[in-house]
């Protein structure tokens, strides 16, 4: 790929629709060293590729200063030669979630709550991800294929929220994720329906009218969980999109990760939460990684995480700590670090 053609990306990282933009997305190690002006890190970076592709939309690109090894938001979808070592309490299951597995494609770890996974499609593929081994292929494809477990859902009074997970179940196109959300949406004794998605930071032409009208109309308390781990994440059409789901009246939160390289400093956790109120969304996580085989570099002390929340804490108002918390497997909820 020539200089040209890498400034032509970085124009079409602004145009397209979202669909255009999970085409256009790079997916391999070539391509983002071309776009990026990145070295080639040897046969370990090669390894590490192999067991998880790159999936990475030019609209993140765009944020990430070219040549920089160490950018933060490079680091998130950067393959490394390190992945390829595995400390032994490092696993492909980290949080045990093949025994909460209730019903196809359902998880239920925590009482009121079920979890669907509703695709393995991601806009990235963040290099920490602990469901980067997960069996996507075992989770329902279409609407017919749900019909069992939201069978099982609807009879079931003692769930309140359904969760809508992956993947990013923003890849799931608007009419059929209207019709999956009109399905649960008529359950009467489902209040709450929640997305975890980073599509509206990746590729913030993901916040379509539908998707806005599906948040709008629905009769549950709808809720946007997203996933920034930096403030860079989060341009001005990042802020944008956050806003005008935000108008239509879904709760918007924020979950963190920290991550060694990424955000283990105080000013970068106290930038990020003061950019997420900037742009309307409540920093409400901060996750220690869990121990997925493959991410062991970005772990971060629980002590050290524990001094950087203390002193987040002294700088900014308790609405913008998030909650630093761990989840271990088979417990009822996750665990409150700080
Ligand atoms: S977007 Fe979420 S599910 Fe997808 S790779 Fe990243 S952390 Fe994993």
């Amino acid at each position: 790929m020539t200089i040209l053609a890498n400034k032509t990306d970085l124009v079409r990282a602004g145009s397209g629709t979202w669909q255009d933009q999970m085409k256009w997305a790079i997916r391999d190690l070539r391509g983002l060293r071309d776009v990026l002006g990145l070295a080639d890190e040897g046969e370990l970076q090669h390894a590490a590729e192999a067991e998880f592709p790159v999936f990475a939309p030019l609209p993140y690109l765009t944020r990430i200063t070219p040549g920089d090894s160490q950018d933060p938001l490079l680091r998130q979808l950067w393959p490394s030669g390190s992945e390829m070592e595995s400390p032994s309490h490092f696993s492909t299951d980290p949080l045990g979630e093949s025994d909460a597995t209730k019903s196809s494609g359902m998880l239920q770890k925590y009482q009121g709550r079920v979890l669907l996974v509703t695709t393995g499609a991601c806009a990235i593929h963040c290099r920490y991800c602990f469901r980067r081994h997960f069996p996507y292929e075992q989770s329902p494809k279409s609407m017919a294929q749900w019909e069992p477990t939201l069978t099982q859902i609807a009879a079931d009074d003692s769930i309140d929220e359904v969760i809508l997970s992956g993947g990013d179940p923003l890849t799931i196109v608007d009419h059929s994720l209207s019709r999956l959300i009109a399905r649960i949406d008529e359950m009467a004794h489902i209040k709450r329906i929640r997305f975890h998605t980073r599509l509206p930071i990746m590729i913030p032409q993901r916040v379509t009218d539908a998707f806005l009208e599906i948040l709008a109309n629905a009769r549950c308390q709808m809720i946007v969980v997203i996933h920034a781990n930096h403030a860079n994440e989060l341009d001005l059409s990042v802020e944008q999109a956050l806003s005008k789901i935000a108008n239509s009246g879904a709760m918007l939160l924020n979950q963190a990760v920290l991550l060694r390289g990424v955000n283990d400093s105080l000013e970068s956790l106290k930038n990020l939460s003061q950019r997420l109120l900037r742009c309307r969304v409540l920093p409400y996580y901060l996750h220690q990684l869990d121990p997925v085989s493959g991410a062991a570099h970005f772990e971060v002390d629980v002590k050290q995480g524990l001094q950087l929340v203390t002193e987040l804490r002294s700088c900014l108002p308790g609405y913008a700590v998030p909650r630093y918390v761990q989840e271990l497997r088979g417990e009822p909820n996750k665990t409150v670090l700080a």
